[in-house]
């Protein structure tokens, strides 16, 4: 054994780390050097840990997605046919971060999805629909059966600003006539106020001192605010934010603006190449027609792409191309980026502009999430790791003794099937396909494939899943030693976060090895 005298004291441990010239690991500058690395994917490299001084869950992943768009969670679900519609979407939403509604359906189905979402947690409703005392009973009904709400203000003029004379609520109908009119059915306002107090239930209309109404509150919605304190709401109504895809051919204007008067909040201009005179175009006109409305643009993986849509008035970027789990474009076309490698190049040049990018595609776990958010990703995308929820579109059914659902990407052969011209649900579709636009070929005569149908496995429901997601997200940051996504960004950008490339024996290190067999159970709830 060495004599005590020839270490250093351990109570300088701190000072002499401190005169290391080299901290350990490397910058982020020094790690994306393709020219020395080439280009690397998340399951390339690691994070190195950091100093833990306070409990997870008072980390804050709090994260801008656009411009003006900052959300507790910087999670999106995919625009495709298989991930995201009304269920997913209103299920982001509630958890905190967003779904983007697919466009590969009529304009009216994707505009009636994007209202379902605005209309499922309101504050004060200032725009309620109203009735007045010469409706009947079968109007109610029929409010309830396309709304989703049988709770009406009842306005001398029919109108919110009329002078509120009563309330219906489904409970007052569920035995009357269909034509009788709410004048007598109607409960007035005293008895409102008293069913309100004593019943603990329904609506509490707003009028103001001359006793016209100026909006409602429903109970229903206080609640909601209890149950989801993460959901990601427009500050200014309390609606959930909607978020829906579109192409850039001329019949997605139209699209668009049903979507816009559905109480669309941000639109993704979906399109796996996005450096295109289309998608330019396209920008321009949707900045010029809807000024408030947040523009998505992409797919990009390189910073003159980047500087294309960005010049262009894009408020976002997504990036990725040929990422994606069910996707074959690197092969099939020689194009595209390792994913980390494209997410660093764009967020490093797009974050000077205060635009956000999104790391869409290639995120298989929690770890991938927090590589991405450490590249400077303002938000992940996600499909695969969502089809097979409860909320995705879609039955499950059994495949090799598993329960499975499908999941197909956007340039499946599938996919471009199903709809214009195509054998999707055994008729003639009516809207122009989306996954052929997505991929220039529509004017094609022979289609090429850009991804695989597949299936994936039960994640069970979004109400559990994302909740694993988020926790799993602040656990990997206490690790990190970082106490927010925002510090996180800037302990990347100071060089005090570190990495560390990982061979490909690293990598058979880092996973489970050396078991006879074994069961990967990922959370409890
Ligand atoms: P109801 O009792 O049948 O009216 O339904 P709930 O109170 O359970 O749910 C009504 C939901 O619809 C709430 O989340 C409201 O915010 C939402 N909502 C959106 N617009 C309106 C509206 O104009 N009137 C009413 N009553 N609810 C609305
Ligand atoms: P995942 O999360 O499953 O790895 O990837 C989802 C992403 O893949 C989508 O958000 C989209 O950007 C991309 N994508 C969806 N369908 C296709 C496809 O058919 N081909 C290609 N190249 N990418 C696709």
């Amino acid at each position: 054994m060495p004599s005590a005298t020839s270490f250093l004291n351990h109570v300088d441990a701190l000072k002499v780390l401190a005169d290391y010239s080299r901290p350990d690991g490397l910058s982020v500058t020094e790690l994306m050097d393709s020219r020395v690395h080439g280009g690397l994917t998340y399951n390339d490299f690691l994070l190195l840990p950091g100093k833990i001084d306070f409990p997870a869950n008072q980390v804050v992943a709090e994260s801008r997605i656009t411009r003006n768009v900052v959300l507790k969670t910087p999670f999106m679900s995919s625009p495709m046919d298989t991930v995201t519609e009304g269920s997913m979407a209103i299920a982001m939403a509630l958890l905190g971060g967003i779904g983007v509604i697919h466009h590969n359906q009529s304009s009216e189905n994707q505009a009636a999805m994007v209202r379902t979402v605005k209309r499922h947690e309101n504050g004060f409703i200032s725009d309620p629909v109203v009735l007045s005392p010469i409706n009947t009973v079968e109007d109610v009904l029929d409010i309830k059966a396309r709304l989703g709400f049988g709770g009406i203000p009842i306005t001398d003029t029919s109108v919110c600003g009329g002078k509120l004379v009563g309330i219906v609520t489904a409970r007052d109908i569920q035995f009357r006539d269909p034509p009788t009119p709410l004048a007598d059915v109607g409960v007035t306002l005293l008895e409102a106020n008293a069913i309100l107090r004593d019943s603990k239930k329904g609506k509490l209309p707003i009028v103001d001192a001359s006793g016209h109404l100026i909006s409602l509150l429903a109970r229903s919605d206080l609640l909601k605010n209890q149950t989801y304190p993460l959901a990601s709401k427009n500050p200014l109504t309390k609606q959930l934010y909607a978020a829906a895809a579109i192409g850039t051919r001329p019949a997605d204007r139209a699209r668009l603006a049903l979507l816009v008067a559905a109480g669309l909040d941000i639109v993704v201009v979906d399109s796996g190449q996005g450096n295109s005179v289309f998608q330019i175009d396209m920008i321009h006109w949707i900045k010029r027609t809807f000024p408030t409305l947040e523009v998505i643009a992409g797919n990009v993986v390189t910073r003159a792409q980047a500087a294309a849509l960005i010049a262009a008035g894009a408020d976002g970027l997504r990036v990725g191309m040929g990422s994606g789990s069910i996707c074959i474009t690197q092969e099939v076309m020689a194009v595209g980026r390792p994913q980390a490698t494209a997410v660093f190049a764009v967020a490093e040049f797009a974050n000077r502009f205060g635009v956000p990018v999104i790391a869409d595609g290639g995120i298989g776990n929690v770890g991938h999430i927090v590589k991405a958010l450490a590249l400077g990703a303002g938000a992940v995308m996600m499909g695969g790791l969502l089809a097979g929820t409860e909320e995705a579109p879609g039955e499950y059914f059994y495949h090799e003794g598993k329960r499975v659902k499908t999941y197909r990407g956007m340039g499946s052969l599938e996919a471009m099937e199903h709809g214009n011209g195509g054998v999707g649900k055994g008729k003639r579709e009516q809207w122009e396909n989306a996954a052929t636009a997505r991929y220039f070929s529509e004017s094609s005569a022979v289609k090429v494939a850009q991804g695989v149908s597949g299936d994936v496995q039960d994640k069970g429901s979004m109400r559990a899943f994302l909740p694993y997601l988020y926790a799993g997200v602040q656990h990997s940051l206490q690790d990190i030693g970082v106490r927010s996504i925002t510090e996180l960004r800037e302990g990347v950008k100071a060089g005090s976060v570190r990495f560390e490339l990982r061979t490909a024996s690293a990598q058979v290190e880092g996973g489970v090895h050396g078991l006879n067999s074994y069961k990967k159970r990922l959370f409890t709830t």
